[in-house]
């Protein structure tokens, strides 16, 4: 490690439409503190650049929905997780927003240079454009019928009621969410990054360099080369955003994926002049600390930006972390289903390292891992009381009682005391070899072994026995004792920097360097210590009751919204319903309607004539197995053309209330034509 002279630690830029949960803080933020505290212990140089990633159409569709400006969405959310963060100790030295002018700069800069170095592909597609708001529509500005289930306020990328994902192609009727107009389709012209063309450079720097990497990292990124890359359009048509800087590019602003990365690059020019010797030099180890869901941004898509760029290093590391779930099931931002930072921050004033604590003992590194507050609570309370506060506790409490609060001096040491003071620098070494390797559950046991070897001790030892009869004894007990506290101070600083910067505090050291950690002359004989508290405090069941009965009720309002049937419609008179012409008909035929993922094109006999229908079901049914059901059909339905088909008719399906459709179909087999009524 020592061929690299400083340090560039990068952390995802959370997206700023949402807050920020246990799942980010556990993946992302709480590593990446924990490696860079470490390193500034370590006195190397390094810095570590972060901020809210705010462009993208899912900002400005907030905005929309809630009447109010992007710039107000982000706004909002970037104060709301830069205020988290700080609470939570992650300590960057920058949290910047690629709203910043700085950024604008950096990304269109990045951009022209690829331009001018001829990297990128022109092309012109068709694409739904607002006549009226003359605008080009993103998916999520469309709406439309979803022709699997009839609702007609499908969006063209997916159907809110029904949940399937959709092409805005898809939509029958499609109408704009800005004008409300029925778009048309019209030519854009936008720019792909070929990254099929860095396949061969991709496939030599990670396959052959970097066989070290985490084996989910790794194992992703060779699925990806392996399946083949396609070049990815690296512009959009959209108001919000840095605009693309060319002439004749107007409304057109950079994709998200393309400027959130360089935000990497901003963040680190605001910070320092000296921003280039971080990404240009050879000797910058650069490292990504991201989640799963991020891995072919930073591992392929980035560093073909900057290999495509020429002057900029390339990431050594990227540590990616899988998913942590909750209480046995996936966060989910839009069931709520989540333990969001600024509720624990209410819910558990002052315990901040707590949650740090369990997010690092349970991270998921290897594979996705459950977070339950009845384990955050054994956690709490027979780990981090029973045995760090407690230890500590005591060494300090009879160094008062005993010896007036100065540090005693120690006198002929046994072979126990002797075999103490020797694991103590194994432990630091340890841990220091866990965390060179992005093993961080792991480093956290080995910080508190150190804990346990101390709590041991005390408990082997009974200084509160032995001091009648050998108070001479009890000081070597003690002195050890508080040099294994000092040493607890420096290396559980990064995991849990609240808890430490206390404990310096009682102990009355001040900075104390990671080397010293583990050595027996921390504390100098006769060093006066100040008085302790409680480090922690238990977690109790009435406080683990409320935060399981809060997700209680998320869950049953989950499953509530979910099993209301659709309220009964207003009556109808018996002419009204009579005047529904519906008959018993066999399908004769059945084919997709090709470009199409929902719709199937069917021939029916009704048994007055043969006809066709198209019925937005082809992803519950194979043609080959409907053939020859019989059904029910709406035959005198005002016929309509769905591309470009003339439909006669409807066939009649029962939804539940997950959107699973099954035919409406005679019990018995019956002629067809039959009256149903
Ligand atoms: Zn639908």
């Amino acid at each position: 490690m020592t061929r690299f002279k400083r340090y560039l630690i990068t952390s995802a830029l959370p997206y700023a439409n949402g807050p920020i949960h246990i799942g980010h803080l556990a993946g992302v933020y709480i590593p990446s503190d924990i490696y860079t505290r470490y390193l500034r212990l370590r006195q190397r140089e390094v810095i570590h650049v972060c901020g809210s990633d705010e462009h993208g159409v899912p900002i400005t569709f907030k905005a929309r929905q809630e009447g109010i400006t992007p710039q107000q969405v982000v706004d909002r959310y970037h104060e709301m997780n830069r205020s988290s963060f700080e609470k939570f100790g992650i300590s960057f030295d920058i949290y910047s927003r690629t709203s910043n002018k700085i950024h604008y700069e950096t990304a269109s800069g990045i951009f022209k240079t690829l331009y001018d170095k001829g990297e990128f592909i022109e092309k012109t597609t068709p694409q739904y454009f607002d006549e009226e708001a003359g605008q080009f529509l993103a998916d999520r500005y469309i709406q439309g019928t979803c022709p699997r289930c009839d609702n007609e306020n499908a969006y063209g990328d997916q159907c809110e009621k029904c949940g399937s994902s959709l092409n805005a192609t898809d939509l029958i009727n499609p109408r704009s969410t800005i004008s409300g107009s029925a778009p048309v389709m019209r030519d854009t012209r936008h720019w792909f990054l070929p990254l099929d063309k860095y396949e061969p450079f991709l496939k030599k720097w990670i396959l052959e360099g970097k066989k070290h990497w985490k084996p989910n990292v790794y194992g992703q990124c060779k699925s990806w080369l392996d399946h083949g890359l396609q070049p990815r359009a690296v512009s959009r048509d959209l108001d919000w955003g840095v605009p693309v800087p060319l002439e004749d590019a107007e409304g057109k602003v950079l994709y998200v994926w393309f400027d959130a990365p360089i935000g990497y690059i901003s963040a680190t020019r605001e910070l320092t002049a000296e921003w280039e010797k971080y990404w240009k030099d050879s000797d910058t180890r650069m490292i990504h600390f991201i989640g799963k869901d991020n891995i072919v941004f930073h591992c392929i898509v980035f560093p073909s930006i900057l290999h495509a760029g020429g002057s900029y290093i390339l990431p050594d590391n990227v540590p990616a972390n899988e998913f942590l779930n909750l209480e046995n099931d996936k966060i989910s931002t839009s069931r709520n289903w989540a333990v969001w930072l600024h509720e624990y921050l209410e819910d558990f004033p002052g315990r901040q390292d707590v949650l740090r604590y369990v997010l690092c003992a349970n991270a998921p590194e290897t594979k996705d891992n459950d977070f339950t507050w009845k384990d955050f609570q054994a956690r709490n309370n027979n780990e981090l009381v029973a045995i760090y506060g407690n230890f500590v506790n005591r060494a300090i409490v009879l160094t008062h009682n005993y010896f007036g609060g100065r540090v005693p001096g120690r006198g002929d040491l046994t072979d126990y005391d002797l075999k103490v003071l020797g694991t103590m620098p194994v432990i630091r070494q340890n841990l220091e070899d866990s965390l060179e390797q992005f093993r961080f559950r792991e480093a956290l046991r080995e910080a508190m072994n150190l804990a346990r070897l101390g709590n041991k001790y005390l408990a082997d030892t009974e200084p509160w026995i032995i001091f009648k009869s050998d108070p001479e004894r009890v000081k070597t007990i003690l002195n050890i004792s508080l040099q294994i506290c000092a040493s607890l101070s420096v290396i559980t600083e990064p995991f849990l920097p609240d808890s430490a910067a206390r404990l310096k505090e009682f102990l009355n050291t001040g900075e104390m360097e990671w080397d010293k950690a583990g050595d027996r002359d921390l504390l100098t004989a006769g060093h006066a210590i100040g008085k302790g508290e409680l480090l922690f405090e238990k977690v109790t069941d009435q406080e683990i009751e409320n935060q399981i009965s809060k997700l209680l009720a998320t869950k049953e309002q989950n499953v509530k919204g979910k099993s209301n049937l659709p309220p009964v419609k207003e009556n109808i008179s018996y002419e009204g319903f009579s005047a529904m012409d519906i008959r018993t008909g066999t399908i004769v035929s059945a084919e997709k309607v090709a470009k199409t993922k929902k719709l199937l094109k069917l021939t029916i006999d009704t048994g007055i004539d043969t006809r066709t229908v198209v019925s937005g079901i082809a992803e519950c049914f194979d043609p080959e197995e409907i053939t020859g059901m019989q059904v029910s059909i709406l035959v005198n339905l005002e016929p309509r053309k769905i591309r470009g088909i003339d439909s006669q008719g409807m066939i009649l399906m029962a939804e539940d209330t997950d959107g699973k459709l099954v035919f409406v179909s005679p019990a018995d087999k019956i002629e067809n034509g039959s009256v149903v009524k």
